[in-house]
């Protein structure tokens, strides 16, 4: 396993909790250390990690933390045995693993695409929903990791189609939550009640559980990660990119990846996705307003934050 972080770590320990040998490195080598404590080996290097191993898994921050921890001699691909499998699990989007697989193949290694779908609980209590895709010789070497890891897989085809199903999959659920922010801005605004809001959607057609989840986050103004807002925006960025690919215009998530890009420059980068809510909650270089009806909280806690930074 390359990638002890917030999703590798728990991913490695469901891995070792369900039997199988597990080596992992993390480039913070500290951060690795505490699963040494779960029966995990922790290794000096990617190729130290890789070396015998029937199947690696890539679980690292974007596309080029993958290529850096792949290649160059201390890299894994170097010490893959012939007959192993690659499986990466980053969300990289599509150039970045059309480039991975091509480094894959060069070293005569087989390459699965899976990102997954689901957020820090759902890796800690093997929930995950993969997104597996590869040549179908390799699924069968692939069932105890993702049965470890995730509760669902679903087979998408061809390597690739796992980061292009996980793009589309990203860019439902970011705008989900750049129009859940702004509404609740535009309830408190208004002095609507916003719990109410959430409560008057809920079980209904136009709800969705995951406006209860990331709603409540912003309403309480508690932004522990559970999906860090600089990887949504790395996320964003990956949407652009697929759709520049194909000339199609997005123009609604250019304003979610921008609004994305202005909370990380307000501070929030290392925040939950949800802290999105105050790009909209602090309009640039403008005057906030007058405290409204819940204590004018967005404006006044924006004016604040803004002070301490
Ligand atoms: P994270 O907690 O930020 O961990 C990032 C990992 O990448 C760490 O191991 C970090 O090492 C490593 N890394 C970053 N830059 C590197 C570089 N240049 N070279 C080598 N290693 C590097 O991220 P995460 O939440 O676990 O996410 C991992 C992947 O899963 C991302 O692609 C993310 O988009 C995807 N994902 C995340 C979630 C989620 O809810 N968190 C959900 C689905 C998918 P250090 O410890 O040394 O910094």
């Amino acid at each position: 396993m390359l990638g002890t972080g917030t999703m590798g770590a728990p991913m490695a320990r469901n891995l070792r909790a369900a039997g199988l040998e597990v080596r992992a490195w993390n480039r913070t080598r500290a951060k690795a250390e505490p699963l040494i404590d779960d029966g995990i080996t922790i290794a000096d290097t990617p190729a130290e990690a890789a070396r015998g191993a029937g199947a690696l898994i890539t679980m690292l921050a974007d596309g080029d933390a993958v290529a850096a921890a792949m290649g160059g001699s201390d890299g894994a691909l170097a010490a893959m045995p012939e007959a192993s499998t690659w499986i990466q699990m980053s969300t990289v989007g599509i150039g970045a693993t059309e480039e991975l697989a091509a480094s894959a193949a060069e070293c005569g290694v087989a390459f699965v695409d899976a990102p997954v779908l689901g957020t820090k609980e759902p890796a800690e209590q093997g929930q995950l929903l993969v997104l597996g895709s590869g040549p179908q010789g390799q699924r069968e070497r692939c069932r105890p990791i993702f049965d470890a890891v995730g509760a669902t897989t679903r087979w998408l085809g061809e390597a690739g189609a796992g980061n292009r199903m996980k793009i589309v999959l990203n860019g439902w659920l970011l705008s989900l939550t750049e129009a859940l922010a702004e509404t609740i801005a535009l309830a408190e605004a208004l002095g609507v009640d916003p719990t109410e809001f959430l409560e008057t959607i809920d079980g209904g057609p136009v709800g969705a559980p995951y406006a209860q989840l990331k709603g409540r986050a912003m309403i309480d103004r508690s932004f522990e990660p559970s999906f860090p807002l600089r990887l949504a925006l790395k996320d964003a960025e990956l949407v652009g990119e697929a759709a520049l690919r194909k000339e199609l215009e997005l123009p609604l998530l250019r304003i979610v990846a921008d609004q994305l890009a202005r909370a990380a420059e307000l501070g929030h980068g290392d925040e939950d996705m949800a802290a999105t809510y105050w790009a909209t909650a602090a309009p640039a270089n403008e005057p906030l307003g007058e405290p409204g009806h819940y204590g004018g909280r967005g404006a006044a806690e924006v004016r604040r934050s803004r002070a301490t930074r």
